[in-house]
């Protein structure tokens, strides 16, 4: 029930997170989803991808007249990228709480851009910026039967229900 009413107000929410082809070479994969794992968020979605220029160009489609844009793409395209959807309370903020400004150089420690990363251009992870943004992602990358609704048996530890 208290699930329930947490969805009705709006508070559990769904985010994309991934795992850049920089943050798979160097075998970040485990430690990042650790992370959210650690913090009570429950995993949904999980799949590793070659993103096509096609999906890029939809989910960057704010940036795709950026100069630095056809580098980002010769990034995101240059191997293999782990999409993960995670669910829970505000999970979209906190995310990118946990993953940190977009330059690591701005990024606090403690964060997996600013533990892990150094440039701008080489920052390791993804996670939607603002609760819309996620629904658009999220559709973008995930089929609806890719998502899977579970019953996490902890969350009556993580959650205070009244
Ligand atoms: N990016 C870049 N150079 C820039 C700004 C952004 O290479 O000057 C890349 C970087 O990988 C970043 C992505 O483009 O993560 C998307 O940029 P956005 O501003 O959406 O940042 P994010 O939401 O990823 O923090």
């Amino acid at each position: 029930i208290g699930y329930l009413l947490l969805s009705f107000t709006g508070g559990v929410e769904r985010t994309l997170v991934a795992v850049k082809p920089d943050g798979v070479q160097r075998r970040y994969v485990g430690q990042i989803i650790q992370r959210f794992e650690k913090r009570g968020f429950k995993l949904v979605g999980l799949k590793m991808l070659q993103a096509s220029d096609g999906l890029l160009s939809q989910h960057y489609r704010e940036l795709v007249k950026k100069p630095f844009y056809p580098n980002l793409v010769d990034y995101m395209t240059s191997g293999p990228v782990v999409a993960m959807v995670w669910e829970g309370l505000n999970v979209v903020q906190s995310s990118r709480r946990m993953v940190g400004p977009t330059n690591p150089a701005e990024a606090p420690a403690g964060t997996v851009r600013g533990d892990l990363s150094l440039h701008v251009s080489r920052n390791v992870v993804h996670a939607s910026d603002s609760v819309e943004g996620a629904e658009r992602e999220i559709k973008l990358w995930f089929e609806g039967k890719e998502l899977l609704n579970w019953e996490c048996y902890d969350h009556s530890l993580t959650y205070k229900e009244d």
